[in-house]
């Protein structure tokens, strides 16, 4: 049974589903990025979410933090990489390996760019919670 009030909302985007799509960790709304994921080369964030309007980088120099995130990022990929290859091949040619660490730690690099900041943002920053008053209206509705 419900009440009227609560028949015509919207359930909100469960988190993780939230930081796949790249959406604002306060409303799960508006989209972080400019652009798609797909362009290697355009990969800018907003700086208020246009949405609600919560600035992302909440103090000056705090996406420095995501360099670590993406730093065990890359390590992962790689030892996924090198382990899949050996596993594949049984090669023990280093050249192999470092043409295929560097490639796909470029081919990777937007990919960790964009989800460094959303795993900061979503599950490293404590005081950081979904606002499901901020979800309701758009900030220049308000
Ligand atoms: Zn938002």
């Amino acid at each position: 049974m419900t009440t009227p009030d609560t028949k015509n909302e919207i359930k909100p985007a469960s988190a993780f589903d939230a930081a796949l799509h790249c959406k604002c960790p306060k409303c799960r709304k508006g989209d972080m990025f400019k652009q798609s994921s797909l362009g290697f080369f355009n990969q800018k964030m907003h700086t208020y979410c246009p949405y609600c309007h919560f600035q992302f980088e909440m103090e000056p120099g705090y996406f420095y933090v995501a360099m670590f995130v993406s730093y065990g990022m890359i390590v992962a990929e790689m030892i996924t990489t090198a382990v899949g290859t050996y596993a594949l091949t049984q090669s023990e040619s280093p050249w192999l390996y470092i043409g295929l660490l560097l490639g796909v730690t470029l081919l990777l690099s937007p990919f960790n760019f964009r989800y460094s900041r959303v795993i900061l943002l979503y599950w490293l920053t404590p005081k950081l919670h979904y606002d499901p008053e901020r979800a309701k209206k758009p900030y220049d509705e308000q």
